[in-house]
């Protein structure tokens, strides 16, 4: 039965990315970290596609760093697309700088730097108005590989 058919598909398990949803950049570009409600948070900067962690390759640790980040940041993810009592806080929360969703999903890209030029996706919520400055340290942003990124502090705005 084909997906788009099945009457149930939301409630059943999640199938894995399909392969043409992956990237397939051979000059290995910079990945973002970033949360899509996806089982890996890793995006290739430059086609968006994901990125599998196996092209990048790094210890158990902060593979479960990853996916523990990844957990947390979709709670607030899930409350803002919910639109309901929780959304203005969830937003919040997707914005503030110090915020734990923020703080944690900068420390895991700083580590990932280790391993593979990474930066940090920060939310965005529309995109009526592109942000110009940067939401960590206020310096203009600059373009790389067509997204709009601060480089000193590893993060692509609306990623
Ligand atoms: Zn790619
Ligand atoms: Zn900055």
């Amino acid at each position: 039965m084909p997906e788009s058919k099945d009457p149930y598909a939301k409630l059943r398990a999640p199938s894995p990315t399909p392969l043409e949803d992956l990237c397939k950049c051979t000059d290995s570009p910079p990945i973002i970290l970033v949360a899509h409600l996806s089982s890996c948070p890793l995006a290739c900067m430059r086609c968006i596609r994901e990125v599998s962690p196996e092209a990048i390759g790094f210890p158990a640790p902060l593979a479960d760093e990853l996916a523990s980040w990844q957990k947390f940041h979709d709670c607030f993810y899930l409350l803002w697309l919910d639109s309901g009592e929780f959304k203005e806080w969830a937003r919040d929360q997707l914005l503030a700088l110090t915020s734990p969703v923020n703080r944690r999903g900068m420390q895991a890209a700083v580590e990932l730097n280790e391993h593979h030029p990474a930066f940090y996706g920060w939310f965005q919520e529309g995109v009526d108005t592109p942000a110009t400055t940067c939401p960590a340290c206020g310096s203009p942003l600059t373009k790389l590989d067509s997204r709009t990124v601060c480089s000193p502090c590893l993060i692509v705005v609306g990623a």
